[in-house]
C-alpha cells in the first residue's frame, strides 16, 4: 500500500482506481484520497471577501484576495474587457527550473477578477457564479434568479434565501440538499415538496410540518396525519411567524430526526454508488453530493447535472466528461486544473474560459494552443507539451514540508492564493491553526470588525407581523457576537427586498449574520468520508431501543440485522442508521 506523503498514513489503490488511471493516462496519486480533497479545497474561497483595491483602475472594491496579497486583482468589469491581454503576461518555458517554480509567478503577475463571474445580470455580490441576476451576496451558484446569502452549489433557484446544495427551488428559505421544491421552510433532504416547514428526507409530500421520512403525504404535524381543518388549527397554534414559535416547533422537530431510523446514506435512483447525497446516478465510487446523471466517477464532491468519466473532482458539472484533479470545471478533458468553464484539453491551468489546448496558462479567454500563456502554433504546441511533462517528472518541485510533486499531482499548497481558514476546507475539514500550518497552509486572524450596532439582538421582533419597514435601517448584531467559532461577521443588516420575502414567506427575522446561518447548514452535513458500520436494527426494535419497528423486515424475526455498509454517519453518532431494507420498511 502507498503512503500518503502528507499525512503519512497507508492508502489503498484500488483495482478500479488503477484502470482509470490508464484510462486517462495520469500517474498514481501519492496523497492519499482525503489529503487530496482538502489540497482542492484549499484553492475556493467563496465567502471571505475582503475591501481591496482594483490593480487597474485604483478603484475600491470587495475582493477574494486581500490587499496584501501577492496576486494582482482587477475589477470585475475591467477583467473581462479588452482594456488588457493575457498574453502580454506569456513566458517561454525554462527547462532548467521546475514547472511549478515558474507557474507560481505566472499565476500571481496574471491578473485574477475580483470576484469570478459569467453571464451576470446586476449581482454584483457574487462569486463563483454563471447565470445569475439579480442576486445579492451568493456563491457557487448557477441559473439564480432573486436570491440572497445562498452558497454552495444552488443550481435553478429563483426567489430563494439561505439555500445550500439545491437544485430547481422556488420561494425557499433555510433549505439544503432540495430538489424541485417550492415553499419550503427549515428544511432538508426534500424531493418534491411545496408549502412545508421543518422536513427532512421527505418525497413528494405539502402542507407538513417538522415531518421526517415522508412520503407523498400532505397534512401531517410532526409525522401525525391530520384532517385539513385540524391541519390549519395546529399550523396558527404553532405560530410559525414568530422566532420562538419556530424554536419550539424545531425542538420537535429535532427529536424526531433522531428518534426515526436514516437510510445509511442518502442515495435516491442510482447503482452501484458509494458515497452519500447521490441521486440518480451510476457507478460512483467515495462520491458525495452527486446529483443528476453522474456516471463513473470517483473521489469527487458536487458533481451536478450529467458528468462522467473522471476522478478526484470538487465541483464539477453540467456535461463534463473526463477530469482528473480538477476543481470548479465545466469542460472537456481537463486535469490539475481550477476554474475551468468551457473548453476542452486543459491541463494545469487556473480561471480560462472557453479555451482549448492549453498548458499552464491563467486567465485566458477563448483562446488555443497556450503555454505559460503565450501563443503556439498547433504543432509546436504538440511537440512542446510532451517534452515540459518529462521535464516535471524529473525536476520536481519540493515544498517547505518536504513534499514533492512531478507531473501527476494537483497545485501545490503553497499555490494557493487564500489563508486555509478562507476557503472551503476549513467549511468541510475544520482544523486549528497550528493544524493549517502544519498542512502548509497560511492562517487568516479575523479581521476586528467596528460595526456600532443599533438593535441589539434580543431587541429584534419575535413576530415577523410586528417588523416595521424602519427594521432595515438597523445594524442588528449577530447573536453570535462573534464569539463563536465561524467567520462570523458580527453584525448584518436586513435589505428591503429581504423583508419583504421574510413577510411573504411568513418566516420570522433571523437572529444570526449571513455567515452564521450558512455555517449552521453546513454542520447539519455529514462529513465527506465513510465508516465501515452495521446496521443497528436489531429485529423488533433499533438497537438503541428507542425505535420500535412497525413491521416484520425480511432478515426476519427478533434477530439482528446482519446487514454491514459504508456510512458518512460515524460510529459515535447518535441518529439511528438502517441498512436500505429496514428502512424502506419504516418508510411510507
Ligand atoms: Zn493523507
Ligand atoms: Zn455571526
Ligand atoms: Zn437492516
Ligand atoms: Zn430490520
Amino acid at each position: 500500500m502507498p503512503n500518503c506523503q502528507n499525512c503519512k498514513q497507508n492508502f489503498e489503490i484500488t483495482e478500479d482506481d488503477k484502470a482509470f488511471y490508464q484510462k486517462l493516462e495520469v500517474p498514481e496519486p501519492t496523497w492519499c484520497p482525503e489529503c487530496r480533497m482538502i489540497r482542492r479545497l484549499l484553492f475556493r474561497n467563496e465567502r471571505t471577501w475582503h475591501r481591496r483595491t482594483c490593480d487597474a483602475t485604483g478603484g475600491s472594491m470587495l475582493s477574494m484576495f486581500r490587499e496584501d496579497s501577492p496576486f494582482t486583482v482587477y475589477n470585475n468589469e475591467y477583467w473581462k474587457s479588452d482594456k488588457w491581454d493575457p498574453l502580454e503576461y506569456g513566458k517561454e518555458y525554462d527547462f532548467s527550473k521546475s514547472f511549478f517554480e515558474q507557474f507560481k509567478k505566472l499565476f500571481q503577475k496574471t491578473p485574477h477578477p475580483n470576484l469570478i463571474q459569467k453571464n451576470l445580470i446586476n449581482s454584483e455580490y457574487a462569486n463563483y457564479t454563471l447565470n445569475t441576476k439579480n442576486c445579492y451576496f451568493v456563491a457557487s451558484t448557477d441559473t439564480a434568479e432573486d436570491c440572497m446569502y445562498s452558497f454552495g452549489a444552488v443550481l435553478g433557484a429563483r426567489e430563494c434565501l439561505d439555500v445550500h446544495q439545491s437544485h430547481k427551488v422556488e420561494l425557499c428559505y433555510e433549505i439544503l440538499d432540495c430538489t424541485n421544491s417550492s415553499k419550503l421552510r427549515f428544511s432538508e433532504a426534500c424531493t418534491n415538496c411545496t408549502d412545508s416547514w421543518l422536513l427532512y428526507d421527505c418525497i413528494n409530500c405539502s402542507d407538513c410540518v417538522g415531518c421526517v421520512g415522508l412520503r407523498n403525504k400532505s397534512h401531517y404535524i410532526f409525522n401525525e396525519k391530520l384532517s385539513k381543518e385540524e391541519y390549519k388549527k395546529r399550523l396558527s397554534k404553532l405560530r410559525l411567524g414568530t422566532f420562538s414559535g419556530v424554536q419550539n416547533a424545531q425542538q420537535t422537530f429535532k427529536k424526531l430526526k433522531t428518534k426515526t431510523p436514516r437510510k445509511f446514506a442518502a442515495i435516491l435512483k442510482s447503482e452501484n454508488v458509494l458515497g452519500d447525497d447521490i441521486t440518480n446516478s451510476r457507478n460512483l465510487y467515495w462520491c458525495f453530493n452527486a446529483r443528476n446523471d453522474i456516471e463513473n466517477c470517483r473521489y469527487g464532491f458536487r458533481l451536478h447535472q450529467g458528468v462522467k468519466d473522471g476522478a478526484d473532482a470538487f465541483i464539477v458539472w453540467n456535461g463534463a466528461e473526463l477530469f482528473y484533479e480538477a476543481v470548479s470545471v465545466t469542460a472537456q478533458n481537463v486535469k490539475y486544473s481550477a476554474f475551468i468553464w468551457g473548453g476542452f484539453d486543459v491541463q494545469y491551468s487556473y480561471n480560462c474560459f472557453d479555451s482549448n489546448h492549453i498548458f499552464g496558462c491563467v486567465g485566458l479567454r477563448s483562446k488555443e494552443y497556450c503555454i505559460f500563456n503565450k501563443q503556439y502554433s498547433k504543432e509546436e504546441y504538440e511537440e512542446l507539451v510532451p517534452k515540459i511533462i518529462k521535464q516535471m517528472k524529473e525536476k520536481t518541485y519540493t515544498d517547505k514540508k518536504g513534499r514533492v510533486y512531478s507531473y501527476g499531482e494537483f497545485f501545490p499548497t503553497d499555490l494557493s492564493p487564500f489563508a486555509y481558514n478562507e476557503t472551503l476546507a476549513q467549511d468541510y475539514y475544520p482544523k486549528t491553526k497550528e493544524a493549517a500550518k502544519s498542512f502548509g497552509c497560511a492562517w487568516q486572524e479575523p479581521e476586528t470588525k467596528k460595526y456600532t450596532i443599533t438593535l441589539p439582538i434580543d431587541s429584534i421582533t419575535d413576530d415577523i407581523e410586528d417588523a416595521k419597514d424602519s427594521i432595515t435601517e438597523q445594524i442588528i448584531g449577530c447573536a453570535h457576537g462573534g464569539t463563536c467559532t465561524e467567520p462570523c461577521a458580527t453584525a448584518f443588516k436586513i435589505l428591503p427586498q429581504e423583508l419583504t420575502f421574510y413577510r411573504r414567506l411568513g418566516v420570522p427575522l433571523p437572529r444570526l449574520c449571513p455567515q452564521c446561518r450558512h455555517m449552521e447548514r453546513v454542520r447539519l452535513k455529514n462529513p465527506i468520508n465513510l465508516w465501515h458500520r452495521k446496521c443497528q436494527c436489531a429485529g423488533e426494535k433499533s438497537e438503541n431501543e428507542v425505535y420500535q419497528n412497525t413491521s416484520t423486515h425480511s432478515h426476519h424475526g427478533v434477530d439482528h440485522c446482519p446487514k454491514e455498509f459504508e456510512t458518512a454517519y460515524s460510529p459515535d453518532r447518535k441518529e439511528i442508521i438502517y441498512c436500505e431494507k429496514c428502512y424502506q420498511a419504516e418508510t411510507s
